[in-house]
């Protein structure tokens, strides 16, 4: 196998979907233990503020919410594979940055408290993960918690996210009774310690379903309720299928409880085993796959003051094919422009350090210093644009207005760089001279307040609208355009790149709009 062939299929790149307190950030922290890039767990985030971090506003914003803003990358061996996770925050308050993040990956691992079931932004995430019918693998969490049976877990995450399941583990008991895991495909029970959830344990393994020492380890009963429930749950559950699961149809389901660091090791051998390499990726001209020779690459986010020494932004590069090398050149093909990058940066555990070199699957991030936008395509000369780096119909809206009414240009200037960079979305309505920022997380509200006051010098607030959701919109034939562009005006805005926008008021005024005009198609995604 030539290197880059090696490099590429070693190469397992994904993301943790979860609803907030599932358990993403204790997850991560167990993942990246037993990656050895840490050797403890329990520093992922820096709760309790250790000091690590410099202070910037930014990082001020993320202490005082007690949240992650920055959306670090984190890279580690794992068995033969080496493993890319990229972080995506978690909390309450997120931002569309959550949502490409995923176009970046090649594949997700869900997060699931298994004593709540399939919660609200689990579906979310999951919605945005069908965009590219990605692959995902299922972790149950918090069996040292007592949780919903476990089949019914199952069923609702076969019925409400619509994907199949194939356990993998099997749980026996639950909260104080939690003994451990049969795990079907290797036969052997794997029995849980509690308290020992900072280290990685010594496995306690019985071999076989029928051997007599199960019996004595859990007692009888247990073991009798094991073999019973097992019969039960392989005849009316699926069988793991790989194809199956690389379409996005069907996932393989781990029980187990990240505090405990119990289970997460088995969930890391299905994905570094089962998970796809860098996959293909379109462009508008071609298909490039990770094996291509030539370097190319996209930006799907771009994120500013991460380090307060340096005041510029970081653009995060995911590598679809070829290989960076420090020093090499590229071209921005939206500018047209060759660039010599040899500062891009590599995350390893949160820390920023100079990538010599780096191959698809890689996130890497280049210095940007106002240049670089949400989607931009990088290559070795080729004038081809990567496709599926979409804008996400925002379900957070506000008036922003100025203090100081004389620097509306400043503002305008501001918001539209900012929409460029995904900051936030903004809506300049046709019929008056409104400005409207619309959000998916209310944190990118403050996020662009504290930038444009930095930024762009200018003080701004907000005043509450009336909107429900925003659709952007298009129309074959342009007569039915224009009647719908004069008929409708009042609710029609242009966005930061001057594409036509309705904003609803409600959602059944956007639902009997659509109804009105069938010849109108309203998106819920826009591509860069
Ligand atoms: P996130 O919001 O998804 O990142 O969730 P966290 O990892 O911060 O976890 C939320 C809370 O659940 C924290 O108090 C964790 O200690 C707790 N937690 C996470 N995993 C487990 C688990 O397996 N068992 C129990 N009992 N608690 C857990």
């Amino acid at each position: 196998m030539s290197n880059q062939i090696s490099e590429v299929a070693k190469r397992r790149t994904f993301a943790i979907i979860s609803h907030p307190d599932a358990g993403k950030t204790t997850i991560t922290e167990k993942v990246l233990l037993f990656g050895q890039a840490l050797q403890k767990a329990g520093t992922v985030k820096g709760r309790g503020g250790s000091g690590q971090h410099a202070k910037s506003d930014w990082m001020e914003m993320e202490k005082e919410r007690g949240i992650s803003v920055t959306t670090s990358v984190m890279q580690f061996p794992y068995n033969e594979a080496l493993v890319n996770l990229l972080d995506t925050p978690g909390h309450e308050d997120f931002s569309e940055d959550t949502y490409r993040t995923l176009t970046a990956v090649d594949s997700c691992l869900m997060v699931i408290d298994a004593a709540k079931g399939v919660e609200d932004r689990t579906r979310k995430l999951m919605e945005v993960t069908r965009l590219r019918d990605t692959p995902i693998v299922t972790f149950m969490n918090k069996l040292d918690r007592d949780i919903r049976d476990p089949m019914e877990v199952m069923d609702e995450v076969e019925n409400e996210l619509n994907i199949m399941c194939a356990p993998i583990t099997w749980p026996i008991g639950c909260g104080k009774e939690f003994k451990g895991v049969y795990h079907i495909h290797r036969d052997e029970t794997i029995l849980y310690q509690s308290g020992q959830g900072h280290t990685i344990q010594e496995k306690r393994i019985v071999k076989g379903l029928d051997n007599p020492e199960l019996d004595s380890e859990i007692g009888d009963e247990l073991a009798a309720q094991l073999r019973e429930e097992l019969e039960l749950v392989i005849g009316a559950s699926n069988e793991f299928d790989l194809e199956l699961f690389l379409s996005g149809e069907l996932t393989p389901v781990y029980f187990g409880t990240a505090l405990g660091n119990f289970g997460v090791d088995h969930m890391l051998d299905g994905l570094t085993e089962w998970a796809p390499a860098p996959q293909p990726r379109e462009t508008d001209l071609r298909t490039v796959a990770a094996d291509d020779d030539k370097f190319s690459g996209f930006v799907f986010k771009i994120q500013a003051n991460m380090d307060p020494k340096h005041r510029d932004r970081i653009a995060f590069m995911r590598i679809c094919s070829g290989k960076y090398s420090k020093g090499m050149k590229m071209r921005h093909v939206r500018l047209g422009k060759d660039v010599t990058i040899s500062d891009a940066v590599t995350f390893m555990a949160g820390d920023r350090s100079h990538a010599e070199e780096a191959y698809p699957g890689d996130i890497i991030g280049l210095h940007n210093h106002g240049t670089i936008q949400i989607g931009d395509t990088f290559s070795q000369g080729e004038a081809l644009k990567f496709t599926g780096i979409p804008n996400f119909a925002p379900e957070m809206f506000r008036r922003i207005r100025l203090k100081d009414p004389l620097k509306q240009k400043q503002l305008l200037k501001g918001l539209v760089q900012l929409s460029e960079e995904g900051a936030v979305q903004v809506f300049r309505p046709i019929d008056n001279n409104d400005l409207i920022v619309g959000a998916v997380g209310v944190l990118q509200f403050d996020v662009v307040v504290a930038r444009l006051r930095t930024e762009y010098k200018v003080e701004a607030i907000y005043e509450p609208i009336n909107v429900a959701t925003a659709r952007w919109v298009s129309c074959e034939d342009p007569k039915k355009e224009d009647e719908f562009r004069r008929k409708a005006s009042t609710n029609l805005a242009l966005d930061g790149g001057d594409n036509l926008t309705y904003i609803a008021p409600t959602m059944v005024n956007l639902n009997l709009t659509m109804e009105r005009y069938p010849d109108v198609t309203f998106h819920k995604t826009r591509e860069h």
